[in-house]
């Protein structure tokens, strides 16, 4: 079997296994929710390999994680992380689990976001073990829970403890750009109370929705302040109201009314930040009395590694010897590289087949000899040698 074969066998077989993350959702068939049954798919076949691996989390939403060591004492050891959960299926023209191939495309739910890169990455090991040329250790991830909460990392980082790798690659749809960079995302959920009475007499009362819709307009005035710094290769924090709810009848005046608020951060820019500015901007508009943040939740760090870091160029050599071209640049999605590099401070890069264009949508598909050149580039980080053609 060709290493090309190998890369897209593995691709139909996870696609074949449904991974969904529920995201707290109750109506997905049990038969696709979680990762275990994938997880233990691939803590199998790496078993297989002759290297141990170990399943971490709880339930249905476990993680897998292997260590493959180079002979080699000064090797360094690079973490490669593709998380094997999947969005949900709703809508889909083609049938999510059946994976098919049609001109030199791929089809199927993860095909692109991102079972293509554990498929590529298993093939590139499987060859590199064969021929027994390892030259960096390799702590290969495969994590659950990336597209909501990144439970998967968290619970492969209490496990790792003290075995630490130089650098972190996350594998997601790039069109194999090398991404040293990316904005993060803060979730901020703010609660207006007032006072109820009748709609007759509303000066009896104090309404909820005024004072929220006073909070939101000095929100905006926060996003345009925001827009007048940019960054370099980021361009700038956004602040946007998404959801805005309050109000129960007409002749009521409401008591309560909330909000929720997307801020893409840049590197550097934390939870805090975050939560300061819009107190101060509450402060402001005059209600920071009657208007709360109930929660600022982090759901994506930034990703922020300089452009001439050794990690990158070294994915550049790769790619080079793998005969890909090798571009670098920035996304504007947020992954679980952010999450290492700013928990854990391990620098890292997002690097994977396919494009985000094709991520979640409802005839997912990825180019076959994308993946195949992944692997090559797998092979050649992991050995130093490009993948046999
Ligand atoms: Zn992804």
């Amino acid at each position: 079997m060709t290493d090309h074969a190998s890369a897209i066998r593995h691709l139909r077989d996870y696609v074949a296994i449904p991974s969904v993350n529920p995201m707290g959702r109750v109506d997905i068939p049990s038969d696709w929710i979680g990762e275990t049954r994938l997880a233990e798919f691939l803590y199998a076949q790496i078993r297989q390999l002759g290297v141990d691996a170990e399943l971490v989390g709880q339930g249905q939403r476990q993680s897998v994680i292997a260590e493959l060591r180079s002979s080699d004492p000064s090797a360094e050891t690079v973490l490669v992380a593709s998380h094997i959960d999947t969005v949900p299926v709703d809508g889909m023209k083609i049938d999510p689990f059946d994976p098919k191939i049609d001109q030199d495309r791929l089809y199927g739910r993860g095909s692109c976001d991102t079972k293509a890169g554990m498929a590529s990455l298993m093939a590139a090991c499987e060859q590199v073990l064969e021929r027994g040329c390892l030259r960096r250790n390799l702590i290969l991830v495969g994590e659950a829970d990336e597209e909501l909460g990144s439970l998967g990392v968290r619970d492969v980082l209490a496990q790792l403890e003290t075995r630490r790798p130089d650098w972190v690659l996350a594998t997601e749809p790039t069109g194999l750009e090398v991404v040293h960079a990316h904005k993060g995302v803060v979730h901020v959920r703010l609660e207006a109370a007032g006072r109820a009475c009748h709609a007759s007499d509303p000066s009896a009362g104090r309404n909820a929705v005024v004072d929220l819709a006073r909070a939101t307009l000095a929100l905006e005035g926060l996003a345009h302040s925001l827009a007048e710094q940019v960054h370099p290769l980021l361009g700038s924090a956004t602040l946007s109201v998404g959801q805005f709810e309050g109000g129960a009848a007409p002749n009521v005046v409401p008591d309560h009314a909330e909000l929720i608020a997307d801020r893409r951060i840049l590197p550097g820019e934390t939870v805090e930040d975050v939560a300061h500015q819009i107190q101060a901007a509450l402060r402001r508009a005059g209600v920071e009395e009657e208007v709360r943040i109930v929660s600022c939740q982090r759901e994506k760090p930034a990703l922020g590694t300089p452009a001439d870091h050794p990690c990158v160029q070294t994915c550049r050599q790769a790619l080079k010897s793998a005969s890909v071209c090798d571009a670098v640049g920035t996304v504007a999605f947020g992954t679980d590289a952010g999450v290492f590099e700013v928990d854990a401070g391990w620098p890292g890069v997002v690097m994977g087949p396919g494009s985000i264009e094709q991520a979640h949508t409802n005839s997912e598909y990825v180019e076959i000899d994308q993946v195949e050149a992944m692997a090559r580039f797998f092979v050649s980080l992991l050995s130093g040698d490009p993948l046999k053609s």
